[in-house]
């Protein structure tokens, strides 16, 4: 059974209750989330019921050795990760035989975590946990709880290989949220190619906070980084300082504080910043201490401490024309408006939480901007308005991020502000993708035969494989055995596959990242170990002079070392972000599905890449601005993938060219902008970031003979994405044109055919020849 529904709709309670029911006649339970935090919020919960037949108790890395005794003998409902489950409780799995032998349920709790590759791999653990639960004679239901996506029933079934019925509908009780889809303007400011640029979303998004705070709308603003929480909470507390200078002049309606703060404010932002940051407590050199907010937890919100200044507000006639009297809502005392704003981030200690949350309740902070720390630490709640700079990737985030607005069943303000990113024009021209039906599908592929050969000896070693267990593992497991014999990995005897090495079969498979050794992202003046990024994605990412962030905090990559497999880093809050840029090389080497599409045809299989990172471009912040382009030398790397791939015969395009009524079109620039569209837009049908997929375009490809447009998993092996681009190719494909046609710019801009992560600086591209080019491969 798979539940699929919003945030706050009762999933807990819909397994909890049924977990107990197993418990009280005899069962066991185990239940997974993809995080430790998760698990430790679950048991909490599971305490708190206070049945004292029902023995919780999580088992992770963090379990210590002298309980874990206790927990495999005793305990009946059992927390832990898909890490935990492949590394320790499957490979031992004769010192739990109690536990298989009771399990009656197994609860995937926020399964819409598990895609892509990571999903790919859990996939090929729980169907070693169907195999070793079957051997001890249970044979327990699975119930998973998801996000609202597109076809949950068939989610779950990739994900545990086994029937799934579905549950949808959400009759949860709560106020109405209004939705705002908000577009940010075209500025005068040039980009590449002379294209226009977008006004940022960070940008709007310190605006819109403003007005919000003005109107005393108790609101969150939810951005990418800490320095876009400290920008967005300093820019808003400017505007809201600059009005009140103006002593004895009613604050101007917020409309036109808007038109304002546009026609002089962002037209010199340099001048802005500077007066910013006369602000005595971001002097230099503090702002990498904690805390280094202008009116971080650490230092007393001056409308906590009641420092009497609130005679302004007083005096101040709102928009609607109200006037507020001498307290706040709620009895907080009145401050200066700008000190009611603040920014909030990661690594704050438990204390310095509490009192901004408490200054949150009181109404003493009005408004807060944050990077998606918030969503882990602190709880909030009794908000009016929640701003979104950017879509945060998934419906789910989507969901989680506004449902922090509505305090007690309250109606609510929600806004989702673009990015310049085709994605995000698409969405807020088109509301429907976003509160229809989702769209929107978490993929994941089991028979990546990357994915499944390390778990196929993770399982012999369990317990020896036989041949009424291929069909739990799937229609590639034979071959993928086949293979693994040839390689000395398993041994074929009569009974079965055997694992006779004497090494740990799970150290085979690294279910958090994709082949290759990690690069370790290490910080050079002290040594700390920040993390690790997949070899894979360390020249996209971690390149030298890479802006590297960590937990909303931003650093500098000073050195690539390849050899080493170290990326050293250092703290630091440059003005801009980066983006690496590759050249493509695709190779076809099988189409395993394919079909007439329009006049063309369209395919999926197998291809071989080869990618080269060859220079990363600088944008500032602030207005998007590019600041210009820096070569780097690495190595090529190959990938063998998946790809989704369409053709279109000469037949239709040359009709295209030598129109005599219409402008000929560029057919390679036209194939290319479709190309750059079509990877901004795949992530909408399936979960997955623009950062994971790639593209190449080309007026005739050798291996096809015809203009192809690629689209491939940045993968080893594939991890789904094209896949689903291949089954949704009509809507997706759809969308593209849709996405460049909503976007109001005349030649093209980064809102729709410009890529940040093109190699060939985006040239050439022809934005009506894209339109034109996917009108005939769509049939219109
Ligand atoms: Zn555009
Ligand atoms: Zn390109």
């Amino acid at each position: 059974m798979i539940i699929a529904t919003g945030t706050a709709s009762g999933k807990s309670l819909a397994y909890l209750v049924p977990a107990v029911t197993e418990i009280f006649s005899g069962g066991t339970v185990l239940y997974l989330t993809p995080t430790k935090a998760l698990a430790a919020d679950q048991l909490r919960t599971v305490r708190g019921l206070r049945l004292a037949q029902v023995r919780p108790a999580t088992f992770d890395g963090d379990t210590p050795a002298e309980e874990r005794q206790w927990v495999r003998q005793h305990a009946n409902y059992v927390l832990t990760n898909p890490d935990m489950l492949h590394r320790s409780i499957l490979p031992r799995h004769a010192s739990w035989s109690s536990f298989w032998r009771r399990l009656r349920l197994v609860v995937v709790d926020e399964c819409h975590g598990y895609r892509g590759v990571f999903g790919s791999h859990v996939a090929q653990i729980l169907r070693r946990l169907r195999r070793v639960s079957a051997k001890y004679g249970s044979r327990p239901v699975f119930l998973l709880a998801s996000a609202t996506a597109s076809d949950p029933a068939l989610a779950g079934m990739r994900l545990t290989g086994l029937e799934m019925a579905e549950v949808t509908t959400d009759a949860s009780p709560r106020g109405s949220t209004t939705f705002a889809l908000w577009e940010p303007p075209l500025t005068d400011l040039r980009g590449e190619g002379g294209a226009p640029v977008r006004r940022t979303a960070t940008a709007e998004a310190a605006d819109l906070l403003s007005d919000l705070v003005i109107e005393d709308v108790r609101t969150l603003a939810f951005v990418r980084s800490r320095r876009a929480a400290e920008t967005v909470a300093l820019t808003a507390r400017r505007n809201l300082e600059e009005m009140e200078a103006v002593d004895g002049i009613a604050l101007p309606l917020a409309a036109d504080l808007t038109a304002s703060t546009h026609d002089q404010g962002f037209a010199d932002p340099a001048g802005r910043r500077a007066e910013g940051f006369e602000e005595p407590s971001l002097a230099a050199g503090e702002e990498l201490e904690e805390p280094a907010l202008p009116y971080g937890p650490g230092l007393a919100f001056p409308a906590i401490a009641g420092d009497g200044g609130g005679s302004h507000r007083e005096t101040q006639p709102s928009r609607t024309g109200r006037e507020h009297g001498g307290g706040l809502p709620g009895g907080a005392p009145v401050g200066r408006l700008a000190d009611r704003v603040a920014a909030y981030r990661a690594g704050y200690l438990a204390d310095d939480r509490r009192v901004l949350e408490k200054a949150l309740r009181s109404g003493a902070l009005v408004g807060l901007a944050t990077t998606n720390a918030l969503e882990l630490g602190v709880d909030v709640s009794g908000l009016d308005a929640v701003l979104i700079a950017g879509w945060p990737g998934t419906r789910a985030s989507l969901w989680q991020q506004a449902g922090r607005a509505g305090r007690a069943g309250q109606d609510a303000l929600a806004v989702l502000i673009a990015r310049d990113d085709p994605l995000d024009t698409y969405l807020v021209h088109h509301p429907e993708a976003l509160f229809g039906r989702p769209v929107e599908a978490i993929v994941l592929d089991p028979d990546n035969p990357y994915v499944l050969a390390p778990h196929l000896c993770a399982a012999a070693a369990e317990i020896p494989i036989t041949d009424d267990d291929l069909e739990i593992f799937g229609p590639a497991a034979l071959d993928a055995l086949d293979d693994l014999v040839a390689r000395g990995l398993l041994r074929r005897r009569t009974t079965g596959w055997f694992w006779t090495s004497r090494d740990r079969a799970a150290d085979l498979a690294d279910i958090r990242g994709s082949g290759g050794s990690p690069i370790q992202v290490v910080e050079s003046g002290t040594g700390r170990l920040l993390g690790t990024v997949d070899e894979s994605s360390a020249h996209t990412t971690v390149h030298t002079g890479a802006v590297y962030l960590h937990q909303g905090e931003t650093f500098v990559v000073e050195e690539l070392e390849l050899d080493a497999g170290v990326a050293l880093v250092s703290a630091a809050e440059p003005d801009y972000s980066t983006f690496a840029r590759d050249v493509t090389d695709i190779r076809v080497m099988e189409s395993l599905r394919s079909q007439a599409f329009g006049p063309g045809e369209l395919h999926f299989g197998s291809v071989e890449v080869t990618r080269q990172v060859v220079s990363y471009l600088k944008r500032r912040h602030q207005t998007g601005e590019m600041l210009g382009e820096e070569p780097l030398d690495l190595p090529p790397r190959t990938l063998r993938t998946r790809a989704v791939w369409w053709t279109l015969p000469s037949a239709v395009l040359t009709p295209l060219v030598s129109d005599p009524d219409g402008k000929p079109i560029d057919l390679g620039g036209a194939a290319h902008a479709a190309e750059h569209a079509s990877i901004g837009l795949l992530p909408l049908f399936a979960t997955c970031d623009r950062w994971d997929i790639g593209g190449v375009s080309t007026e005739l490809h050798p291996d096809t003979g015809l203009l192809t447009v690629f689209v491939y998993d940045g993968h080893e092996g594939g991890a789904g994405f094209a896949e689903r681009g291949y089954a949704k190719a009509a809507d997706w494909l759809s969308a593209t044109r849709e996405a460049i046609s909503s976007c109001e710019c005349e030649r093209g801009c980064p809102s729709c055919i410009q890529s940040p992560k093109c190699g060939n600086g985006n040239e050439p591209l022809d934005k009506a020849g894209a339109l034109r080019l996917l009108g005939v491969l769509l049939g219109s």
